[in-house]
């Protein structure tokens, strides 16, 4: 047995927990659709979480900690890659995104530096060109793999600041984006010192698209008053309704106006690898930058984001630093900052120095599966919502409210005539079908009604059983309507 201090297992057990661990993996992938979508803890599980004493001493047998952890991830939490988890956006992973991450840790790998990490360094590059390709973006598009969409928008956003605004006039940076644009976008601003009253979120046209009039009108307006718009953030796919912003009359706005066009696709870019994804984010080749997330519709493992520039050079400009003491003696070159032309060290294109190799996990799954099996499965996502939206307009009692886009459809139940059900009832259905651990579906505001709402690109969810959830939630609503229609009944001054 290995000395204490140096935190080793026994090579024995570090098999025997590895064996375990991939077996616990692989049940919960091929198993999970069988089961409920997720489960909450018990009280008493929360309570012995929340106070648990800081351990002191190792574990006797440390299979028994892994047994309490397979546990508890088992069946405490919902699970986003389960093929009925329909709100939001789902997280569906693939397998062969979990070893790649595994891999990564296991290795160690660096990821910064050109001089120690070459391999991954050459891996990033190559990963991204591919993903640039399968999006049908231009020739020499670069960029860098991040935690995810958020800092994808936050790592485009200060390129655009510097890019557009030059390190001057930030406190009269102006941005503009519709009102369906996703929270993290006005985050990222407000990090970047452009706060929310710069923040120009304009109201969404009957489509839900930023419509470039509007926007126009008042760059204009906001140009007399003084103020500097640097950056249009467009959506390819708002989490609401998939809605895709007119993103050629943007780009020529852009352009024309010499702001900068950031496309938020973290959720919808990925329709672009199938024609009639491309097709509808006709255009997409037209943005300065692009966030893109694998974790969602690329089918990898948390945490895989992507931000892509036409013009990559504008990263190293804005993120990179002049060598430490203690690295810059390494470049043989003894330049402090090397050339970029020499390549590049990715801790000088984005926020993190050490980070994982997370590259690794799109390029292993691409390499396995083949690019031409994620096109399938993002064309299956398409299709499916389309069949829903078919099912759910045949269905009495549901009707669609905004048309399948890009896998995200909401729909509506119809009230019997005359009736008026509260909104709520959209929510309680929710809350109900959750509470019945089988499928999850969450809902939204569309033109100021509460609607239900399903993305679908899990390409393991099961057609028919889509179909269920929607009848299911059809029941669960009216059975909400009948009782606030019962209790407006009692309510003395209401409704006889
Ligand atoms: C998910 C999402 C984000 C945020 O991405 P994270 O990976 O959760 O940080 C931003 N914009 C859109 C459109 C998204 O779907």
């Amino acid at each position: 047995m290995a000395p204490e201090h140096e935190l080793r297992l026994p090579e024995e057990t570090m098999r025997a927990l590895g064996h375990r661990v991939i077996d616990a993996i692989v049940d919960h992938l091929t198993g999970m659709a069988a089961g409920p979508v997720g489960g909450r803890p018990t009280e008493e599980v929360m309570a012995r979480l929340a106070s648990e004493p800081l351990p002191r001493a190792g574990a006797a047998d440390p299979g028994k900690v892994l047994d309490e952890v397979h546990e508890l991830l088992r069946t405490g939490n919902t699970h986003p890659d389960h093929p009925r988890f329909l709100a939001f956006v789902p997280g569906p992973g693939t397998y062969t995104g979990v070893l790649a991450a595994a891999l990564a840790a296991g290795f160690a790998v660096p990821t910064g530096w050109r001089l120690t990490g070459p391999v991954s360094t050459a891996v990033e590059l190559t990963t991204i060109r591919w993903l640039a390709g399968l999006l049908g973006l231009p020739e020499g598009t670069g960029g860098l793999f991040v935690s995810g969409g958020s800092t994808a928008n936050l790592t485009a956003l200060t390129v655009a600041r510097e890019e557009v605004l030059k390190g001057e006039g930030t406190h009269l940076g102006t941005a503009y984006c519709s009102d369906q644009t996703h929270f993290s976008v006005e985050r990222a601003l407000r990090v970047l010192g452009i706060g929310a009253d710069r923040v120009r979120r304009l109201p969404a046209d009957t489509g839900q698209r930023l419509a470039p009039g509007p926007l126009a009108a008042r760059v204009e307006e906001d140009r007399r008053a003084g103020l500097l718009p640097f950056a249009v953030i467009a959506n390819a796919g708002t989490v609401g309704t998939g809605a895709v912003d007119p993103l050629p009359e943007l780009a020529a706005f852009c352009r024309a106006e010499g702001l900068w066009l950031h496309v938020d696709g973290a959720f919808g870019a990925a329709a672009a690898l199938v024609e009639e994804g491309r097709a509808a984010l006709a255009g997409l080749p037209l943005a300065d930058s692009l966030s893109v997330d694998p974790h969602k519709w690329l089918f990898q493992p948390a945490e895989l984001g992507c931000v892509l520039l036409r013009s990559p050079a504008g990263l190293r400009r804005t993120f990179g630093v002049s060598m430490p003491s203690y690295l810059a003696g390494a470049h043989a070159s003894g330049d402090p900052l090397p050339d970029p032309d020499e390549g590049v060290d990715f801790m000088h294109h984005g926020i993190q120095q050490t980070r994982e190799f997370r590259a690794l996990k799109l390029w292993l799954s691409l390499k396995v599966f083949g690019a031409d099996a994620f096109g399938g499965a993002v064309a299956h996502g398409i299709d499916t919502a389309r069949r829903l939206g078919r099912f759910i307009d045949s269905h009495p009692g549901t009707e669609l409210v905004t048309p399948p886009s890009l896998a995200v459809l909401t729909f509506r139940c119809v009230p019997v005539v005359g009736e008026d059900v509260p909104d709520e009832c959209v929510d309680r259905a929710c809350l109900d079908l959750m509470a019945e651990g089988d499928a999850l579906v969450m809902p939204t505001t569309v033109a100021g009604r509460r609607v239900f709402r399903i993305c679908t690109i899990n390409p393991r969810t099961d057609f028919t059983e889509l179909c269920e959830v929607v009848v299911r939630l059809h029941e669960l609503w009216s059975a909400r309507a009948e009782a606030a229609g019962d209790a407006t009944a009692r309510t003395p001054g209401g409704p006889a």
